[in-house]
């Protein structure tokens, strides 16, 4: 098949979602001369803010749907959660990227799990897990701690729960109203990092270095980078298992892999993944000062078949990803008077507690040889 042209600056780039993430997709794409449509079933979506264009539509809308795919030259997603059929439609009116195969096999943790370790690379033990009796099967196959999740629509804890000795698992079930789960066996991780990487749709590939994450209240608060005490084996290890699962998937656009790393009875530590994200992610926030291109801008790069940007820290420096949640966005203007600390605020009305409202980076010299 020949690939089809690059998208030309001033084309429109339409974007799924109306998040900080979108709104951060939405802003690189205007550095480029790009128009952006954003679409969004929320009113008020802090993307709308900074789009030439948007749609306030639900998912399940099937002509406004194509309205907005045909308004679009390329269309990307912030958030994956939508139903597959949603991504179809989509599909039948413009350039997705990326595919609405990605998309499903990424959004179900069953799907997900199934096919990464399908390519070898391991994962946490699991079971699909639909009834109570599945479930008791399961923790005596697992053991405790184990961790139940939704197979979908889960984020920052959200649609999880441990199960501890004593705990009552059967309620904790019942306590997902009947949505699918699937069990997953405690993994006793050193440490936390993810791989934020890019392929475009000729195949090239760029990873930025893993970095490390720090959850407090199971939400994403620290990214720093470099990963402390992460050899380098190690990390050119989770770059391989980003390109693999990139490959694999024929992926076009930016994803994320959280991995946990696991101390190794002998030689280095292994690696397990986690989760993949099919869009940039919280853990790549630090890349837009502290990165050479930052994972917005190559987002946009790899969707409208651009060549990717480096993927190189700025200066060499090490770099720390702070997330400002609930009323810690108040801080606003004492991080302003830091003076080199970077702020973004999104623009969240309602500062609600475990609601992310911005970030700030930090940059960190080398010291002087
Ligand atoms: P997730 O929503 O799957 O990314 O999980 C959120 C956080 O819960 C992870 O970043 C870990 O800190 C923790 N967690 C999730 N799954 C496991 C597991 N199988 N073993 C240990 N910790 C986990």
């Amino acid at each position: 098949m020949t690939p089809s042209p690059p998208i030309r600056p001033g084309a429109t780039l339409g974007i799924v979602g109306g998040g900080q993430l979108g709104r951060m997709i939405a802003l690189a794409a205007a550095n480029y001369g790009l128009k952006v449509h954003v679409y969004a079933p929320d009113a008020d979506s802090p993307a709308f803010d900074v789009a030439a264009a948007h749609t306030v539509a639900a998912y399940e809308d099937e002509a406004a749907l194509a309205a907005f795919a045909d308004a679009c030259d390329v269309v990307t997603y912030e958030f994956e959660n939508i139903p597959h059929a949603t991504a179809a439609i989509l599909a039948e009116h413009a350039t997705v990227r990326p595919s609405a195969h990605a998309l499903l096999t990424t959004q179900d943790r069953l799907v997900e799990k199934d096919f990464v370790n399908g390519l070898g690379i391991p994962t946490a033990p699991y079971r699909e897990v639909g009834t109570a009796e599945e479930l008791e099967t399961a923790l005596e196959e697992l053991g405790r701690p184990a961790i139940l999740k939704t197979r979908r629509f889960g984020y920052d804890g959200k649609g999880q729960r441990t199960i501890r000795e004593g705990d009552d698992a059967v309620a904790i079930l019942a306590g997902f109203d009947g949505a699918p789960c699937i069990l997953e066996g405690f993994v006793p991780f050193l440490r936390e990092i993810s791989v934020v990487a890019a392929r475009g749709p000729d195949g090239a590939f760029a990873a930025y270095e893993p970095c490390e994450n720090e959850h407090r209240d199971h939400i994403l608060a620290f990214t720093r980078v470099p990963a402390s005490g992460l050899d380098p084996a190690t990390a050119a290890a989770a770059e391989r298992i980003a390109r693999a699962i990139a490959e694999a998937l024929d992926y076009v656009g930016v994803l994320a892999v959280e991995l946990f790393e696991v101390e190794a009875e002998a030689g280095p530590a292994r690696l397990v993944v986690n989760e993949i994200a099919p869009r940039v992610h919280n853990s790549g926030h630090w890349t837009t000062e502290g990165a050479l291109t930052s994972q917005f801008a190559q987002t946009v790069r790899a969707v409208c078949g651009w060549p990717l940007g480096s993927t190189a820290r700025t200066g060499g420096m090490s770099v720390e990803m702070e997330n400002l949640i609930g009323d810690a966005s108040e801080r606003w203007h004492a991080l302003l008077a830091e003076g080199s600390t970077h702020l973004h605020l999104y623009g969240k009305a309602e500062a609600r507690p475990g609601r992310k409202m911005g970030h700030v980076t930090r940059l960190i010299p080398k010291p002087a040889p």
